[in-house]
Protein backbone atom coordinates (compact mmCIF):
# COMPACT_ATOMS: atom_id res chain seq x y z
CA UNK A 1 0.00 0.00 0.00
CA UNK A 2 1.33 3.56 -0.58
CA UNK A 3 2.65 5.25 2.25
CA UNK A 4 0.27 8.63 3.40
CA UNK A 5 2.16 11.79 3.61
CA UNK A 6 0.55 13.96 5.65
CA UNK A 7 1.97 17.57 5.57
CA UNK A 8 1.23 20.92 6.91
CA UNK A 9 2.31 22.78 3.73
CA UNK A 10 -0.01 23.78 1.32
CA UNK A 11 0.20 23.78 -2.18
CA UNK A 12 -0.14 22.28 -5.34
CA UNK A 13 2.67 19.72 -4.37
CA UNK A 14 1.47 18.26 -1.13
CA UNK A 15 -1.87 18.08 -2.46
CA UNK A 16 -0.49 15.00 -4.77
CA UNK A 17 0.82 13.77 -1.82
CA UNK A 18 -2.62 12.27 -0.47
CA UNK A 19 -3.56 15.50 1.47
CA UNK A 20 -7.24 15.39 1.83
CA UNK A 21 -9.14 17.08 -0.58
CA UNK A 22 -11.28 18.63 1.94
CA UNK A 23 -9.96 19.95 5.24
CA UNK A 24 -12.28 21.84 7.43
CA UNK A 25 -10.79 23.37 10.43
CA UNK A 26 -13.10 24.51 13.80
CA UNK A 27 -15.47 26.27 11.15
CA UNK A 28 -18.01 28.19 13.28
CA UNK A 29 -20.49 30.35 11.21
CA UNK A 30 -23.04 32.66 12.02
CA UNK A 31 -26.12 34.55 10.40
CA UNK A 32 -26.83 38.08 11.43
CA UNK A 33 -30.55 38.53 11.22
CA UNK A 34 -31.24 41.61 12.53
CA UNK A 35 -30.87 41.70 16.57
CA UNK A 36 -29.93 38.17 17.12
CA UNK A 37 -27.69 36.01 15.72
CA UNK A 38 -27.87 32.20 14.63
CA UNK A 39 -24.71 29.78 15.34
CA UNK A 40 -25.12 27.95 12.39
CA UNK A 41 -22.00 25.95 12.73
CA UNK A 42 -20.35 25.36 16.23
CA UNK A 43 -16.68 24.51 16.01
CA UNK A 44 -16.62 21.87 12.77
CA UNK A 45 -13.68 19.79 11.92
CA UNK A 46 -13.35 17.11 9.50
CA UNK A 47 -11.25 16.01 6.34
CA UNK A 48 -12.82 14.29 3.35
CA UNK A 49 -10.35 12.49 1.06
CA UNK A 50 -10.35 12.26 -3.06
CA UNK A 51 -12.68 9.47 -3.84
CA UNK A 52 -14.82 9.04 -1.04
CA UNK A 53 -18.83 9.11 -0.82
CA UNK A 54 -19.96 11.17 1.86
CA UNK A 55 -23.51 11.47 3.32
CA UNK A 56 -24.28 14.47 5.34
CA UNK A 57 -27.41 13.71 7.61
CA UNK A 58 -28.92 15.26 10.74
CA UNK A 59 -32.52 17.14 11.56
CA UNK A 60 -33.97 20.17 10.03
CA UNK A 61 -31.96 23.36 11.00
CA UNK A 62 -28.62 21.25 12.24
CA UNK A 63 -26.65 23.20 9.92
CA UNK A 64 -26.74 20.64 7.11
CA UNK A 65 -27.55 23.20 3.91
CA UNK A 66 -24.68 25.71 5.48
CA UNK A 67 -21.82 23.04 5.52
CA UNK A 68 -22.41 22.41 1.92
CA UNK A 69 -22.60 26.21 1.09
CA UNK A 70 -18.99 26.32 2.58
CA UNK A 71 -17.70 23.43 0.81
CA UNK A 72 -19.10 24.59 -2.18
CA UNK A 73 -17.51 28.04 -2.15
CA UNK A 74 -21.54 29.45 -1.92
CA UNK A 75 -20.60 31.05 1.02
CA UNK A 76 -17.08 31.73 3.90
CA UNK A 77 -16.87 30.97 7.07
CA UNK A 78 -17.08 33.17 9.95
CA UNK A 79 -13.99 31.37 11.51
CA UNK A 80 -12.15 28.53 10.80
CA UNK A 81 -10.36 27.44 8.04
CA UNK A 82 -11.47 25.55 4.78
CA UNK A 83 -8.94 23.90 2.79
CA UNK A 84 -9.70 22.64 -1.07
CA UNK A 85 -7.44 20.97 -2.65
CA UNK A 86 -4.36 22.64 -0.65
CA UNK A 87 -6.09 26.16 -1.87
CA UNK A 88 -7.05 28.77 1.94
CA UNK A 89 -10.60 29.18 0.39
CA UNK A 90 -11.33 31.20 3.87
CA UNK A 91 -9.03 33.82 2.17
CA UNK A 92 -10.61 34.14 -1.38
CA UNK A 93 -13.10 36.78 -2.39
CA UNK A 94 -15.91 36.76 -4.11
CA UNK A 95 -14.21 36.11 -8.00
CA UNK A 96 -11.71 33.90 -6.87
CA UNK A 97 -14.40 32.00 -5.22
CA UNK A 98 -16.59 31.83 -8.37
CA UNK A 99 -13.56 30.39 -10.60
CA UNK A 100 -13.17 27.41 -8.04
CA UNK A 101 -16.67 26.56 -8.06
CA UNK A 102 -16.71 26.18 -11.77
CA UNK A 103 -13.31 24.86 -12.40
CA UNK A 104 -13.69 21.73 -9.08
CA UNK A 105 -17.19 21.57 -7.87
CA UNK A 106 -20.47 20.39 -9.67
CA UNK A 107 -23.71 20.96 -7.93
CA UNK A 108 -26.79 19.54 -7.54
CA UNK A 109 -30.12 20.87 -5.69
CA UNK A 110 -33.07 19.10 -4.69
CA UNK A 111 -35.38 21.99 -7.33
CA UNK A 112 -33.58 20.70 -10.44
CA UNK A 113 -33.08 24.49 -11.03
CA UNK A 114 -33.52 23.64 -14.69
CA UNK A 115 -33.97 26.61 -17.26
CA UNK A 116 -37.46 25.86 -18.44
CA UNK A 117 -37.29 27.10 -22.14
CA UNK A 118 -34.44 25.35 -22.87
CA UNK A 119 -33.32 21.81 -23.59
CA UNK A 120 -31.41 19.27 -22.01
CA UNK A 121 -28.74 19.60 -23.78
CA UNK A 122 -28.72 23.66 -24.13
CA UNK A 123 -29.75 23.11 -20.00
CA UNK A 124 -25.87 21.10 -19.99
CA UNK A 125 -23.85 23.10 -21.83
CA UNK A 126 -24.75 26.17 -19.36
CA UNK A 127 -21.70 25.61 -17.07
CA UNK A 128 -19.59 25.06 -20.16
CA UNK A 129 -20.52 28.02 -21.95
CA UNK A 130 -19.76 29.97 -18.37
CA UNK A 131 -16.37 28.42 -18.63
CA UNK A 132 -15.79 29.40 -22.14
CA UNK A 133 -15.19 26.35 -24.15
CA UNK A 134 -16.02 26.66 -28.14
CA UNK A 135 -19.87 26.11 -28.85
CA UNK A 136 -18.24 22.12 -30.18
CA UNK A 137 -16.45 21.26 -26.87
CA UNK A 138 -19.99 22.14 -25.33
CA UNK A 139 -21.83 20.02 -27.81
CA UNK A 140 -19.39 17.01 -27.05
CA UNK A 141 -19.35 17.12 -22.99
CA UNK A 142 -22.62 18.27 -22.74
CA UNK A 143 -23.86 15.11 -25.04
CA UNK A 144 -21.34 12.74 -23.11
CA UNK A 145 -22.85 14.22 -20.08
CA UNK A 146 -26.27 13.02 -20.77
CA UNK A 147 -25.17 9.69 -21.90
CA UNK A 148 -23.28 8.86 -18.64
CA UNK A 149 -26.92 9.65 -16.32
CA UNK A 150 -29.13 7.23 -19.78
CA UNK A 151 -30.34 10.32 -21.09
CA UNK A 152 -28.61 10.35 -24.83
CA UNK A 153 -32.30 9.97 -26.04
CA UNK A 154 -33.95 13.34 -24.11
CA UNK A 155 -31.53 16.04 -25.28
CA UNK A 156 -34.34 17.85 -27.49
CA UNK A 157 -36.70 17.45 -24.58
CA UNK A 158 -37.60 20.54 -22.59
CA UNK A 159 -37.99 20.25 -18.77
CA UNK A 160 -41.72 19.48 -18.65
CA UNK A 161 -41.54 17.05 -21.01
CA UNK A 162 -39.49 15.02 -18.58
CA UNK A 163 -40.14 13.38 -15.28
CA UNK A 164 -38.84 14.34 -12.15
CA UNK A 165 -36.35 11.67 -11.83
CA UNK A 166 -35.37 12.72 -15.70
CA UNK A 167 -35.29 16.19 -14.94
CA UNK A 168 -32.94 15.35 -11.74
CA UNK A 169 -30.65 13.47 -14.24
CA UNK A 170 -30.07 16.45 -16.75
CA UNK A 171 -29.02 18.35 -13.48
CA UNK A 172 -26.69 15.63 -12.75
CA UNK A 173 -25.18 15.96 -16.37
CA UNK A 174 -25.09 19.66 -15.87
CA UNK A 175 -23.09 19.53 -12.87
CA UNK A 176 -20.82 17.26 -14.47
CA UNK A 177 -20.10 18.77 -18.19
CA UNK A 178 -16.91 20.57 -16.65
CA UNK A 179 -15.16 17.51 -14.84
CA UNK A 180 -15.52 18.57 -11.27
CA UNK A 181 -13.74 17.17 -8.62
CA UNK A 182 -16.26 16.91 -6.40
CA UNK A 183 -19.91 16.83 -6.78
CA UNK A 184 -22.36 18.40 -4.04
CA UNK A 185 -25.99 17.50 -3.97
CA UNK A 186 -28.24 18.93 -1.24
CA UNK A 187 -30.87 16.46 -0.57
CA UNK A 188 -31.31 15.39 -4.51
CA UNK A 189 -34.00 13.04 -3.76
CA UNK A 190 -35.87 15.30 -1.61
CA UNK A 191 -38.42 16.21 -4.49
CA UNK A 192 -38.63 12.13 -5.62
CA UNK A 193 -40.50 8.88 -5.33
CA UNK A 194 -38.63 5.46 -3.77
CA UNK A 195 -37.38 3.98 -6.74
CA UNK A 196 -36.33 6.82 -8.65
CA UNK A 197 -34.19 8.37 -5.66
CA UNK A 198 -32.27 4.67 -5.81
CA UNK A 199 -32.11 4.98 -9.61
CA UNK A 200 -30.17 8.73 -8.63
CA UNK A 201 -28.24 6.71 -6.29
CA UNK A 202 -26.87 4.20 -8.94
CA UNK A 203 -25.86 7.14 -10.82
CA UNK A 204 -24.39 8.50 -8.06
CA UNK A 205 -22.56 5.35 -7.00
CA UNK A 206 -21.20 4.62 -10.73
CA UNK A 207 -19.85 8.11 -10.88
CA UNK A 208 -18.15 7.50 -7.23
CA UNK A 209 -16.64 4.42 -8.63
CA UNK A 210 -15.09 6.05 -12.00
CA UNK A 211 -13.34 8.18 -9.08
CA UNK A 212 -15.66 11.47 -8.69
CA UNK A 213 -15.60 12.84 -4.84
CA UNK A 214 -19.37 12.85 -4.07
CA UNK A 215 -21.18 14.80 -0.87
CA UNK A 216 -24.69 14.64 -0.43
CA UNK A 217 -26.84 15.60 2.13
CA UNK A 218 -30.05 13.73 2.99
CA UNK A 219 -32.01 13.39 6.34
CA UNK A 220 -33.18 9.50 4.52
CA UNK A 221 -31.73 7.09 6.16
CA UNK A 222 -32.52 4.35 3.55
CA UNK A 223 -30.83 7.00 0.63
CA UNK A 224 -27.61 7.53 3.43
CA UNK A 225 -26.82 3.51 3.36
CA UNK A 226 -26.03 3.98 -0.34
CA UNK A 227 -23.01 6.02 0.58
CA UNK A 228 -19.45 4.95 1.99
CA UNK A 229 -19.36 6.99 4.97
CA UNK A 230 -22.02 8.99 7.17
CA UNK A 231 -21.46 12.37 9.25
CA UNK A 232 -24.19 13.05 11.01
CA UNK A 233 -25.02 16.84 12.36
CA UNK A 234 -26.77 18.13 15.14
CA UNK A 235 -27.03 21.53 16.57
CA UNK A 236 -24.47 22.79 14.35
CA UNK A 237 -21.84 20.00 15.29
CA UNK A 238 -21.04 16.77 13.76
CA UNK A 239 -22.14 14.11 16.82
CA UNK A 240 -21.28 10.93 14.43
CA UNK A 241 -18.33 9.83 11.95
CA UNK A 242 -18.61 6.18 10.62
CA UNK A 243 -18.52 4.11 7.51
CA UNK A 244 -21.25 2.75 6.32
CA UNK A 245 -22.04 -1.03 7.07
CA UNK A 246 -22.82 -3.61 4.35
CA UNK A 247 -23.65 -1.10 1.46
CA UNK A 248 -26.36 -2.42 -0.88
CA UNK A 249 -25.40 -1.93 -4.70
CA UNK A 250 -28.08 0.45 -5.90
CA UNK A 251 -28.46 -1.31 -9.24
CA UNK A 252 -29.00 -4.60 -7.87
CA UNK A 253 -31.41 -2.85 -4.92
CA UNK A 254 -33.48 -1.74 -8.22
CA UNK A 255 -34.04 -5.31 -9.62
CA UNK A 256 -35.79 -6.08 -7.07
CA UNK A 257 -38.10 -2.51 -6.99
CA UNK A 258 -41.48 -2.29 -8.96
CA UNK A 259 -40.74 -0.24 -12.06
CA UNK A 260 -43.49 2.62 -12.34
CA UNK A 261 -44.42 2.16 -16.70
CA UNK A 262 -43.10 5.58 -18.42
CA UNK A 263 -44.06 6.05 -21.88
CA UNK A 264 -41.31 7.01 -24.80
P1 LIG B 1 -30.35 22.18 7.51
O1 LIG B 1 -29.90 22.25 6.09
O2 LIG B 1 -29.70 21.10 8.29
O3 LIG B 1 -31.83 22.14 7.62
P2 LIG B 1 -29.39 24.94 7.66
O4 LIG B 1 -27.94 24.90 7.45
O5 LIG B 1 -30.25 25.37 6.54
O6 LIG B 1 -29.88 23.53 8.25
O7 LIG B 1 -29.69 25.90 8.90
C1 LIG B 1 -28.97 25.89 10.11
C2 LIG B 1 -29.45 27.03 10.98
O8 LIG B 1 -29.09 28.28 10.41
C3 LIG B 1 -30.97 27.06 11.16
O9 LIG B 1 -31.25 27.51 12.46
C4 LIG B 1 -31.40 28.08 10.12
O10 LIG B 1 -32.59 28.70 10.52
C5 LIG B 1 -30.25 29.07 10.11
N1 LIG B 1 -30.04 29.67 8.78
C6 LIG B 1 -29.73 29.02 7.62
N2 LIG B 1 -29.57 29.88 6.60
C7 LIG B 1 -29.76 31.12 7.12
C8 LIG B 1 -29.70 32.45 6.58
N3 LIG B 1 -29.41 32.66 5.27
N4 LIG B 1 -29.94 33.48 7.41
C9 LIG B 1 -30.22 33.27 8.71
N5 LIG B 1 -30.28 32.06 9.29
C10 LIG B 1 -30.05 30.98 8.52
MG1 LIG C 1 -30.98 22.06 4.23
Amino acid sequence: MATIIQTQTIGSTAVECAQPIIRVEDVHKYYELGETRVHALRGVTVDIAAGEFVAIMGASGSGKSTFMNLLGCLDKPSSGRYVLEGTDVSKLDKKQLAAIRNRKLGFVFQGFNLLARTTSLENVELPALYARLDKEERVKRATRALEMVGLGDRMEHFPSQLSGGQQQRVAIARALVNQPAILLADEPTGNLDSRTSVEIMEIFQKLNDAGLTVILVTHEPDIARFAKRSIVFRDGKIRRDELVNDRPDAAKVLESMPRVEEED
